[in-house]
């Protein structure tokens, strides 16, 4: 065991197996259900993380009451000095990297270098949405009255009622509390049962970085319970959602029904388009890149490789060929590339789907094996998966899989491989690889999806905007300046003078 990991492995001893409350009104409480639920490292389920609220609606009523008060007086203070508050979470998070590395890559169970990028990630965020405070510029209008100036301001909503996935436990969470401040609204966050431990770091963060009391409220619970109660607690003015985009579509039906706003971020089923043969091996890399890290469970992986029939067999020896230089294992071993999936039911999951293949007759290339033996006991792995034959309709080129499969789909040209790339209910990204300077500009025109990326991954920047069309998302895309369409609301306002 290298220094690193004895280091991790140490503070994980330390560290873990506590219990947590809901961070309500700035107060540590116990759920009114008085349940807990257990969470366990997803390299080594005999490691309990910790002990964590099993809360119901009742919880989510005081937590929503704790936001309402504080929001007040915090959508009152000015726009710098709300800022100000945020830069300073933004050095706690860069302080405490390790802490927050640790507990990411242990609940979540992606490798700890990924973790730390995360964690990178979400500072950066934060830093972005705190100059946003300072751009809530509104407009001035010309009149159609003399001596009269219309003005549009732009107003924070209220109470946001935060949802999130377990695949990225710090930076979701943090995409969202950072520009709901920054606009200044105020939050209750539920985020997502099997990856709580960071949600509760981030608030002791929070604190420390000066925000209020109230401001941000953390509501730990199942998502038929305390997510539906946020959902339709009617003093929550908006609904933050990233997640699947069936529960995505039932949520917004829900917050319909009350006139609430939504921002949904949901899955994906993203492709990259391989034009060239002299792009193969650059695409390779970066295909790959993107297709695994996280294990595969990122909404942006990479899952579709559309190529040009006569580059199919270059694509696959070089796909091959870095897909072999990974190495599956515990999240904390720093010579591993892909850790264990979150748990047994997602391994369950992505397994189904390489047996789907198979009978749908797509032809494994290499992996898709579920990985047993010593180095393995502890977490749910497998091998990452490289399907070759692969044809648009099947549904394993349609279905979000969120895990490491890769399918390869061959066409005879570029037409049929914007047709391919826009075959399914989802848009959220896409890759193009190509030297061809005008086939960037005419297929990006054409991919539907929100974020197109040539020559490299989907790996999007913190500043960008961050979306999806079609059943990808709904609502303003999140990060970037596009937010504040979510958070704030305009209101026109005429001075006669
Ligand atoms: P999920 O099953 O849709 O759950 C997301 C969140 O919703 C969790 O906190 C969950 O709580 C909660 N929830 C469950 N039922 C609910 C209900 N009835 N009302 C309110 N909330 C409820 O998604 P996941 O499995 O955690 O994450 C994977 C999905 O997220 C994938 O589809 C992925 O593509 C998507 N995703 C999208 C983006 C993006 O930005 N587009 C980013 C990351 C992930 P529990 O955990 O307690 O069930």
């Amino acid at each position: 065991m290298s220094v690193a990991q004895a280091v991790m492995k140490d503070w994980l001893t330390k560290n873990a197996g506590q219990t947590y409350g809901n961070y309500i009104a700035g107060q540590w409480k116990d759920a009114d259900s008085g349940s807990l639920m257990a969470r366990y490292d997803a390299s080594d389920r005999s490691q309990v993380l910790g002990h964590f609220q099993q809360s119901g609606a009742s919880d989510i009523a005081a937590a929503v009451a704790a936001a309402e008060t504080a929001f007040g007086t915090w959508s009152k203070r000015p726009a710098p000095e709300r800022a100000q508050v945020l830069l300073r979470f933004a050095e706690l998070l860069d302080k405490e990297a390790d802490g927050l590395a640790y507990r990411c890559s242990a609940e979540q169970g992606k490798v700890l270098a990924e973790a730390y990028g995360e964690v990178g990630r979400a500072a950066a965020e934060v830093r972005f949405a705190a100059g946003e405070a300072l751009r809530m510029n509104g407009e001035v209008h010309p009149s159609e009255k003399p001596n009269m100036v219309n003005t549009v301001m732009h107003q924070p909503i209220g109470v946001i009622g935060a949802i999130t996935p377990w695949n990225f436990p710090i930076v979701a969470p943090v995409r969202k509390i950072a520009p709901a401040l920054a606009y200044g609204c105020t939050v209750v966050l539920k985020p997502a049962s099997l990856t709580p431990w960071c949600a509760v770091y981030l608030m002791e963060l929070l604190e420390e970085a000066g925000v209020p009391p109230g401001v941000v409220n953390l509501v730990t619970g199942s998502g038929s319970e305390a997510g539906n109660a946020l959902v339709t607690h009617p003093q929550v003015r908006g609904i933050s959602f990233t997640g699947s985009s069936e529960l995505g579509k039932r949520i917004n039906a829900q917050a319909a029904g009350q006139l609430k706003k939504t921002q949904l971020e949901l899955g994906g089923k993203n492709a990259a388009i391989v034009l060239d043969a002299e792009s193969i091996d650059g695409a390779a890399k970066q295909i790959v890149g993107a297709a695994f890290s996280c294990t595969g469970q990122r909404c942006t992986a990479i899952s579709r490789v559309i190529v040009l029939k006569r580059h199919a067999d270059a694509m696959e020896q070089a796909l091959v060929s870095e897909m072999t230089r990974i190495q599956a294992g515990p999240a904390w071993d720093e010579k591993v590339g892909i850790g264990p999936l979150i748990d047994q039911g997602q391994l369950e999951s992505v397994q189904h789907y390489v047996q789907l293949g198979l009978e749908e007759g797509a032809q494994l290339v290499c992996g898709g094996e579920v990985l047993t033996g010593a180095n393995y006991d502890g977490g749910a792995y497998m091998a990452p998966a490289l399907f070759r034959s692969v044809q648009p309709h099947m549904k394993l080129a349609m279905e979000e899989i969120f895990g490491p499969v890769l399918c390869m789909i061959e066409v005879e040209d570029e037409q049929a491989a914007v047709e391919a790339a826009n075959a399914t209910v989802y848009g959220l990204a896409a890759s193009l690889f190509t030297s061809q300077h005008d086939a960037c500009w005419r297929i990006a025109d054409k991919l539907e999806c929100g974020m197109v990326h040539v020559n490299h991954g989907t790996a999007s920047q913190a500043h960008m905007p961050f979306g999806g069309v079609k059943q990808s998302g709904y609502g303003a895309y999140s990060i970037g300046h596009s937010n504040m369409a979510f958070f704030t609301e305009p209101k026109a306002v005429y001075i006669q003078y």
